[in-house]
Order: structure tokens, then sequence, then C-alpha cells
């Protein structure tokens, strides 16, 4: 343990990344398929901890309803703050991403428990709705 859950967070990012960079195989191409939701048919899941991180290190740009909002001319905006599933995502090896995604996502509910945080896993698309509800009722009070 660290001396927060995000730095922990981000000693699991910086983990995942060593196994990453040891392994050829896995090659991001930049195509941007995996932000560009609708096209690509499927939703970025992440913890309402890597959210936080995401909005801490990225904002809270306006929303797109087809893609990641962050992702912004054709490039990741928030490279920083990004999900361990946009880290270890690869249109190169699907089967070998997913097999990298479930080792470092079970330290990341781990570090839940170590901390005794509400473990919340959704879609982007959830965590973004919720946070815009509350940041609208913060208006009106
Ligand atoms: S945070 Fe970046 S890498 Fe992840 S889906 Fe959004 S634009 Fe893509």
């Amino acid at each position: 343990m660290s001396g927060s859950p995000q730095g922990d967070l981000r000693k699991i990012y910086e983990q995942a990344a060593a196994e990453i960079s040891g392994r050829p195989e896995l090659i991001c191409e930049l195509s941007g398929r995996c932000c560009r939701f609708r096209e690509a048919g499927h939703e970025l899941y992440l913890t309402a901890l890597e959210f936080e991180e995401m909005v801490a290190h990225g904002g809270f740009p306006a929303g797109q309803e087809d893609r990641c909002p962050w992702y912004q001319g054709g490039l990741c905006a928030n490279r920083e703050g990004r999900a361990l599933a946009c880290r270890s995502y690869f249109c190169s090896d699907e089967t070998s991403s997913a097999a990298v995604t479930e080792r470092w996502h079970k330290a990341i509910r781990e570090l839940h428990e170590e901390w005794d945080l509400p473990y919340v896993y959704q879609s982007l698309g959830i965590h973004w709705n919720q946070r815009e509800e509350s940041a609208s009722k913060e208006v009106e009070t």
C-alpha cells in the first residue's frame, strides 16, 4: 500500500505497463478504434476509482455520444489518466489483451478491499451520467 488508493492505482498502471513493454505482440497502432465505441461495438468498463483518476487528469470535456469524450483530434487527450482497459487493449492481439486486463483488474479489485472502498465497476457512460447528475444537483442547491 502507498499513501492513497490513487497512488496504489498508479502503481498498478506502472506494473501493467512494465509487463506490456516486455510483450512485443502487444502493439498499439494508434488507430483509435478502441476509443470510438459505437464503431467498435464495445464500451469502456472501469471502476469509480479509475474514473475519478481520469477526470483528475483530463477534466470533464463535453460528452460525445459515440466515442470517448477524451478522444479528440484522433488522439487520446487523457494519456496520463486513462483507465486500465485503455492501457491494456491492443488490436494486434485481443486474446492476450484480455488476459492482461483481467490480471491487472484483479489487482485493482484487491486494492478496493485493502482500502475498504466500494467496488463500483460499470461503463464509462454510466459513470459519466452519474457525474453529470451530481454536478447539476450541486448547482441546484
Ligand atoms: S481515455 Fe483515451 S485511450 Fe481511453 S478510450 Fe478515451 S481516448 Fe481512448
